[in-house]
């Protein structure tokens, strides 16, 4: 049994459409308190991977091979020549849809379960090569903790923390969003602006020097940043009456999560985050809302 945390982007900058269809990225991730379970279980070779899914949202989670965790367990598979033969029971508390890597976040568990349980014997450098061909997150569920990414297919960089803990409390909106069309939209509502290189090169810069491990939350407010937002409160206006309302309540700052829905809004205590819990209960938007604390670690084996 396994348990993965979901993440927040802390900074999330996003540059031009790649001739490979991706974009540009350079992020902050911070991994936070709210986890999946992920039980592995070996079966008969030839029933392949299965998995069920209980938990938060899991209607809406496929069970076929559009489903992260089989596409991890296929792939370490072929990469040590076995025929996968494994059931996966996900139990999910991290929203679908919220910009909180759930997907990501399950598949990363997926890889480090499956290479115990086939004694596969993958070091650390061939799982994470692994997961950056499942998805661009994935890698970084592996460590969590905090991290820099700066493309695709680079791996993250872990970054050293400090003894600071980061309370949020993360407001779930009842819609969730595609992080697809949202970074169609991001393309719609960019085509209009002028792409400075120079501007994007300095903010990188920027957010790759910024020490987001062991700076003090309150210091790192005014770098708190997602270039998506703007796309997903035209796919989503509730996001943008969300951002307000944590504001309103008493927030640090209120930052989208990945490409949304989910908010997160920066508490100065934990008993700052509770009262931020109460009053953001009364406005009657979210469909769920928790108090979580970063950075955590990554992927944890729990027997
Ligand atoms: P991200 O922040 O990585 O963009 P997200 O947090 O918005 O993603 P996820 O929970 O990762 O959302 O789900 C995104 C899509 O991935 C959904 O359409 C979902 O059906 C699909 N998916 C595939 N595997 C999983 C999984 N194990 N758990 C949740 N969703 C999954």
């Amino acid at each position: 049994m396994l348990r993965v945390p979901a993440k927040l982007n802390l900074h999330l900058q996003v540059g031009l459409r790649r001739e490979d269809g991706y974009h540009d990225i350079t992020t902050a991730y911070q991994a936070v308190s709210l986890y999946d379970i992920v039980k592995i279980s070996l079966t008969e070779a030839s029933r392949g991977v299965t998995i069920t899914v209980t938990g938060v949202d899991s209607d809406r989670i496929p069970t076929d091979s559009r489903n992260l965790v089989v596409r991890a367990a296929q792939a370490l598979s072929s990469h040590i020549g076995i025929d996968p033969n494994l059931h996966f029971e996900l139990i999910k508390s991290i929203p679908t849809g919220g910009g909180l890597g759930g997907g990501s976040a399950d598949a990363a568990a997926a890889l480090v379960g499956s290479n115990i349980l086939w004694k596969a014997g993958a070091d650390e450098d061939c799982l994470l090569a692994i997961a950056a061909r499942i998805g661009e997150d994935v890698p970084f569920f592996v460590k969590g903790v905090v991290a820099i990414s700066t493309g695709h297919m680079q791996p993250p960089m872990s970054l050293k923390h400090g003894n600071h803990i980061w309370y949020w409390v993360l407001g779930i909106l009842p819609s969730g969003l595609s992080t697809k069309e949202v970074f169609e939209k991001h393309d719609e509502v960019s085509a209009t602006r002028v792409f400075c290189e120079e501007t994007y090169r300095y903010r990188r810069e920027r957010c790759v020097k910024t020490a987001w491990g062991s700076t003090p939350p309150h210091l790192l407010i005014a770098s708190l940043l997602n270039d998506l937002e703007e796309a997903s409160i035209e796919l989503l206006p509730s996001i943008g009456r969300a951002l307000s309302a944590g504001k309103n309540a008493g927030a640090l700052a209120s930052l989208l999560a990945g490409s949304g829905s989910a908010c997160a809004f920066l508490a100065r205590s934990e008993d700052h985050a509770r009262g931020l819990v109460l009053k953001l209960q009364e406005i009657n938007i979210f469909r769920q809302i928790a108090l979580v604390i970063g950075p955590v670690g990554g992927v944890r084996v729990l027997g």
